[in-house]
């Protein structure tokens, strides 16, 4: 039996959506939906003042709306609702102004960032609601978002998802194209930032060819990037959301420096998430995997890290992988421990394809296959079937039994390995006392070295980062 929705379990979502990379299948109205519509009028451009008509499908059986938001913004006549139709007005700038939160609401350049479940007042209903919108700005202001409109300019959500779909920018708020990328879009507020709007468009735009390069094409797909200034230092935070649409939400420190932009993870880390399907039927870690496996290697390709610092990293990190992998299985590991898990289990899968196919073809092959299927972050897929899609193209069982020994439980490293340091002696290197990195060429797997950091033999082409100089 479903239960009413309640707001509480919407901010639920809401809280379990911040964890890093939440996002899901793209939505669409069909005949057997039962919809509520909106018109969302902004009665000024900077879209502080809304007013808001919802007209329900009779069959929902809506006897009243709420919002996720303080009701102290809301204006409407309750008596009304339980006829399924609802009138009211919304304070969002004083909203947004009081929250000053990304994942709800907060004051953007002349407008507001907005969550749409926090934008439109929700029905509550046993029934499996669409809510489908409409935005007219009488008084200038625009909408920008990752939503693709229908024919009538309606963005179409889920109700049980509403906490999955990306924010929305509503008022006078400007969204260029990334530089090189008209498949994504940028807004960053201006004069809140130090750095010079060039500068960051620079950074979103370098970042974005290194994403097109590992994936053979852009996988953003009309996706929007929402830099939200912060407080703290560098890029402290990082996500994703793309039900519906891929929107990129990155902090970025008022104080930050150019070097800080090249130097830090997170954007490399979000778009990586871009172009592979969400996987959460054995839990987060494969998203998270590849995301951590490839975001140095792209860096490193890009020329804003250096090799050593890669190795340097995975012999210090991939250790906290170790207990998912070995001891507790990947579906159960902990928050910890999907990321290292999950790049662990890359790493073994990229040499365990390259093993297979002599070189051929390793695991982000099978990756940059599934993208060119059209599975991207706005699809849903299980995880097996795109450990199933790498085994087809490598012809063999490969990956379906590295995933029999992990998942579900863990299993020592297996083959020839059984501890991680004997990977690192198979591949030829080691972390010297005083922390270098010695490469040891005559090592069994030292030849899938540059297969799996540049791609090839070759060294790519570094892609400029203004204001960058790669120290050691
Ligand atoms: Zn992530």
């Amino acid at each position: 039996m479903t239960r009413r929705v309640r707001p509480e379990r919407l901010i639920l979502g809401a809280l379990a959506a911040l964890l890093c990379g939440a996002f899901a299948a793209a939505p669409a109205a069909t005949a057997d939906d039962r919809v509520c519509d909106y018109r969302i009028t902004l009665l000024d451009n900077a879209a502080t003042k809304l007013d808001i008509t919802a007209v329900c499908d009779p069959a929902l059986k809506v006897e009243r709306f709420t919002a996720l938001s303080d009701r102290r913004h809301w204006t409407t006549d309750a008596t009304q609702h339980g006829t399924g139709n609802g009138h009211f007005g919304f304070d969002l700038g004083a909203f947004a102004a009081e929250a000053n939160d990304m994942g709800a609401a907060m004051p953007y350049d002349g407008g507001v960032l907005v969550s749409p479940g926090f934008l439109l007042p929700l029905p509550e209903t046993e029934a499996a609601a669409t809510l489908r919108f409409r935005v007219e700005f009488p008084q200038g202001g625009e909408i920008q978002t990752a939503l693709k409109p229908d024919a009538e300019g309606r963005y179409v959500v889920p109700l049980l998802r509403i906490d999955e779909v990306g924010p929305i920018l509503l008022g006078s708020v400007g969204v260029a194209a990334v530089p090189g990328d008209p498949q994504l879009r940028l807004a960053m507020p201006a004069d809140s930032l130090q750095l010079a709007p060039a500068t960051l468009a620079a950074w979103v735009s370098a970042a974005a060819e290194s994403n097109r390069r590992f994936w053979a094409r852009s996988p953003a797909q009309g996706g929007l990037v929402v830099l939200v200034p912060s407080e703290r230092g560098g890029i402290p935070f990082g996500r994703v959301m793309s039900l519906g649409g891929s929107v990129v939400t990155v902090l970025v420190g008022r104080q930050a420096s150019a070097a800080d932009l090249y130097d830090d993870w997170v954007l490399v880390h979000e778009l990586l998430h871009l172009g592979s399907p969400l996987m959460r039927d054995t839990g987060a870690w494969l998203n998270e995997g590849i995301a951590t496996f490839y975001e140095p290697i792209l860096r490193a390709r890009a020329g804003w890290k250096s090799e050593d610092d890669i190795w340097r990293e995975w012999i210090g990190q991939m250790p906290r992988g170790m207990p998912a992998m070995t001891e507790i299985g990947l579906e159960n590991a902990g928050r910890a421990g999907i990321y290292w898990g999950g790049a662990l289990f890359v790493l073994l899968a990229e040499i365990e394809a390259l093993k297979a196919s002599g070189g051929r073809i390793g695991f982000s092959d099978c990756l940059r296959a599934v993208l060119a299927e059209g599975a991207d972050a706005t699809v849903k897929w299980p995880t097996a079937r795109l450990l199933q899609r790498c085994d087809d193209l490598l012809g063999a069982p490969v990956l379906a039994p590295l995933a029999e020994r992990h998942i579900a439980q863990g299993s020592n490293l297996g083959g020839s390995a059984t501890a991680l340091s004997q990977i690192w002696d198979m591949l030829g290197v080691a972390l010297t006392a005083d922390g270098r990195v010695r490469y040891d060429d005559r090592a069994e797997l030292a030849w899938l070295r540059p297969l799996i950091i540049w791609g090839g033999a070759e060294r790519p082409a570094p892609i400029p980062a203004t204001g960058f100089h790669q120290g050691g």
